[in-house]
């Protein structure tokens, strides 16, 4: 297509993350009939955080039926909760399905977009310094992609094995923990699925806890034969089944942690019980497990073999902070040092910045970076003023911590296919004060729910701001994207 005399556009939408959010993206273009499309993606595969993070044990903690996208419901998971190769496998299958594969430009790292006001296109640029255009960017980079190190002293001397949760090294299986003395620093959703498969092996593990987190029984389980077939066969099964736990586990019972009611702090004692169930007999590792801030400040981990992980003879809990990293262990504030050969950082991600290390440019040279140096925002977290024609997926107030985020995804995508339909050769933009109201609106739901009730997580900014979540239930986003409303943009 053209926009102006002799400015050849290469593509009419240029999709940066081949994970679940771009590839939703990329197959409703395909389904809406829009053909020019690519899906970069700095990858050697598809997947995203499920092509990551390989880590034993490594799984989904939002039930199977309900973690898949709602047009592509599928009969033949094998359990309860999905694993990390079946998530992968799934949307692989997505790709096969709608024929993405010519579209995806893998390996392809993109490292900058700089709008062009006279052409109105995005001038993309990767790492190896080719460049692409495009009329419409969508970025979809995901929150979970870039891991953190924890800034302890002396990480870099430590002489053994260490590593991120997120980048597993393959020399690492559970097995080969046997007879070893290991470190884990970190005690969240990753580190509660990969501690129980190593403390099998390793002859010490020590876990460092700077936070007790509240846990709630996953109750995970394999389909069998017939569940399997009933899924494929009984009409409206599988619905039923995502409806369930959509509306009921997701929108009622955890969202009523994070919105701090009194049926939230039933859940919080269901949590206790599960911890004195789990640890009946050591009351001072139930007290070390017990966190001091109210259940839904941080996430909630789902889990039923964390806890009797952590009770085994050969685990230690070790709850003084960690204040270097030696040659051939870790210190601890006491003066302690405990002797390891395997360090596993299950420290997390620099989640709240959005699209770093991207240089996104937009009208007037304005940096993105800049404009979100006090905490990232955007406009339903997909639309930023002075950015025309560029839309986020899984954008800053979309996070959940409640229910699935590919539902929030599928709301995103949806919503931005609506404003592609209505200004198909045209430039949107979303205009300062829709997002200034949003962002009100937004700092004054966030303020009354159970993340800023006095814990620190990923979901804040340095500053304490937190800029990762939706605060209402997820049906509200839903609702609030239904359609885009003309006022809210400036339309050229
Ligand atoms: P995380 O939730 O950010 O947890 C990081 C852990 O490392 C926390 O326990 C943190 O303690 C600890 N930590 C960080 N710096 C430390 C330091 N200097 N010393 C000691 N401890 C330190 O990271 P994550 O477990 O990788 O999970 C991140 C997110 O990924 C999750 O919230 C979730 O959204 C996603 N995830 C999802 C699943 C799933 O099943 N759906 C599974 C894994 C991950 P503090 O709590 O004190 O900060």
């Amino acid at each position: 297509m053209t926009t102006g005399p002799g400015h050849q556009v290469a593509h009419q939408v240029a999709i940066v993350g081949a994970g679940f959010s771009g590839l939703c993206m990329a197959i409703q273009l395909k389904r809406d009939g829009v053909r020019d499309f690519v899906v970069f993606d700095k990858g050697a595969d598809i997947g995203g955080v499920w092509r990551d993070n390989v880590y034993p044990g490594c799984g989904c903690d939002v039930p199977s039926h309900l973690y898949s996208y709602s047009f592509a419901r599928y009969a033949g998971w094998s359990r309860a909760y999905p694993k990390q190769r079946e998530i992968l496998d799934y949307l692989h299958r997505c790709v096969r399905r709608w024929k993405l594969g010519p579209h995806l430009r893998l390996g392809t790292e993109i490292v900058a977009a700089h709008w062009e006001p006279q052409e109105r296109l995005w001038r993309l640029r990767d790492a190896a310094g080719s460049e692409y255009t495009a009329r419409v960017l969508v970025c979809g980079v995901g929150q979970l992609n870039r891991p953190r190190y924890p800034s302890v002293a002396g990480r870099e001397t430590f002489a053994g094995a260490a590593f991120h949760s997120a980048r597993w090294d393959a020399a690492w299986p559970p097995e080969a923990f046997a007879g070893k003395d290991v470190a884990v620093i970190g005690t969240g959703p990753s580190a509660v699925q990969f501690v129980p498969e190593i403390a099998r092996y390793a002859r010490t593990l020590y876990v460092f806890q700077r936070s007790a987190n509240w846990v709630i029984p996953k109750y995970d389980y394999a389909f069998g034969p017939l569940a399997r077939r009933a899924f494929r066969t009984v009409p409206g099964l599988r619905l039923a089944m995502r409806g369930f736990m959509y509306a009921v586990v997701g929108e009622t019972l955890l969202y009523s942690a994070i919105a701090g009611s009194p049926l939230g702090r039933v859940v919080q004692k269901f949590s206790t019980r599960h911890l004195n169930k789990q640890i009946p007999d050591d009351a001072d590792l139930r007290a070390k497990l017990t966190p001091d801030f109210p259940i839904g400040c941080k996430r909630i981990l789902i889990s039923d073999d964390w806890y009797p992980a952590l009770a085994r003879d050969n685990v230690e809990v070790v709850t003084e902070p960690v204040t270097e990293v030696t040659t051939g262990g870790v210190r601890t504030a006491d003066g302690r040092e405990r002797d390891v050969s395997v360090l596993v950082y299950g420290t997390g991600f620099r989640a709240t910045e959005f699209l770093a290390p991207i240089d996104i440019v937009g009208r007037d040279g304005v940096r993105l970076q800049d404009r979100w140096r006090e905490g990232a925002t955007a406009y339903l977290g997909i639309a930023v003023p002075e950015f025309p024609n560029m839309f986020l997926l899984y954008g800053p107030t979309t996070n959940l911590g409640h229910n699935s985020v590919v539902y929030m995804i599928e709301s995103q995508v949806r919503y931005i296919m609506s404003w592609l339909r209505a200004a198909r050769n045209g430039q949107v933009e979303v205009a300062e004060g829709a997002l200034a109201r949003y962002d009100a609106t937004m700092r004054r739901l966030l303020s009354r729910t159970a993340w800023e009730g006095g814990c620190t997580s990923w979901y804040m900014t340095a500053g304490g701001r937190v800029v990762n979540n939706w605060p209402l239930r997820s049906y509200r986003y839903r609702m609030a994207t239904s359609r885009p409303r003309a006022r809210d943009f400036l339309v050229p």
